[in-house]
């Protein structure tokens, strides 16, 4: 984390990117007391501590499809007779807190738990969920992160391998349909995107599409190029979004409220123009700080750099990515 950003970070939470241990100063607001924050020795930390105070937001959406917002990533929900099936498990420092939201849509019990992907703030809670009798399924890639120690550079943190039990005892790799509760759900793997496992899950009778953390909603990006993320897949995923979606479709995006296309489509035009700002710079010899000194996503900073990932930070992630 470089000074000139900092002070943008004191408003809203914290930097997924480009911190360290050492250099972990947020002081809270958006997410979380300050105290928590102030306290937390890196992001991952940051994060959890967040959870364990953030309420949880209900907001039914259409066709039995919820959508749980505050601990981490956004869960999905659908709900039915079959049991409850959830997009993302959310971080378990939320659990009683997620535990309330669920029951306040249905007694059901959680049956399946789909990862979008294995970052702790998706796939923490697949441990308490799965000892509740709900079974884990994800990309192949996704239980790979899971089941073995992984590293991510960019927050300095090296997770160990899941509990077994949190580890999705059910993969795919292109693409699978799941039948439950009377609706369908399509999963499809975006390939190499935020993280290398990436999916969207098609809620198709509702037509609410969740496209885990390959669309962050009103935030830059995080792209995580230790577990195989790509700046241009991540694009090319944003355009695979666009092209699933219609003017209905409901969109719930990794991070942020839930969505539409033509927010999507903003977020696509974002991502490209900056690319080909960042790409020209670097062309041109610049370093990754001269990169950030020509800010040249100076034009996007006030609706999408208040968040997790500082315009410098993503400005960092670019370069790095083209
Ligand atoms: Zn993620």
């Amino acid at each position: 984390m470089t000074r000139e950003h900092r002070p943008r970070l004191k408003r809203r939470g914290f930097c997924l990117c480009c911190i360290g241990s050492s250099a972990f100063a947020a002081t809270g607001g958006w997410l979380s007391p300050g105290e928590a924050f102030a306290q937390a020795r890196n992001v991952v930390d940051g994060m959890r501590a967040s959870a364990a105070e953030a309420p949880i937001k209900v907001q039914k959406l259409r066709g039995g499809v919820s959508m749980l917002e505050g601990s981490g990533g956004n869960i999905g929900v659908l709900t039915g007779p079959d049991g409850k099936v959830l997009v993302d498990a959310g971080i378990t420092a939320s659990r009683p807190r997620i535990k309330e939201a669920l029951a306040s849509l249905s007694g059901d019990p959680v049956r399946l738990v789909i990862n979008t992907h294995w970052h702790f703030d998706h796939a923490d809670g697949n441990e308490w969920l799965h000892q509740e009798g709900a079974a884990i399924l994800a990309h192949e890639n996704t239980r790979k992160h899971l089941a073995e120690a992984t590293r991510v550079e960019d927050w300095d943190y090296t997770f160990p391998p899941s509990p077994a039990g949190a580890v999705p005892a059910e993969v795919f790799s292109t693409e699978k349909t799941v039948k439950v509760n009377g609706a369908t759900l399509a999963l499809k793997h975006y390939g190499a995107s935020h993280t290398d496992g990436d999916i969207s899950v098609a809620f198709s009778e509702a037509d609410v599409l969740h496209t885990g953390d390959t669309y962050w909603n009103g935030f830059y990006p995080f792209i995580d190029y230790s577990t195989g993320g790509s700046l241009d897949g991540t694009i090319r995923a944003t355009e695979a979004n666009l092209a699933a979606a219609t003017d209905r479709t409901i969109v719930i995006p990794g991070h942020g409220p839930a969505s539409s296309r033509s927010e999507l489509k903003d977020y696509r035009d974002m991502l490209v123009a900056t690319r080909e700002k960042v790409a020209a710079l670097k062309k041109q010899g610049r370093s990754p700080d001269e990169t950030v000194a020509a800010r040249p996503t100076a034009a996007y900073d006030a609706k999408w750099g208040r968040f997790a990932v500082s315009p410098a930070g993503f400005t960092k992630l670019v370069y790095a990515g083209v």
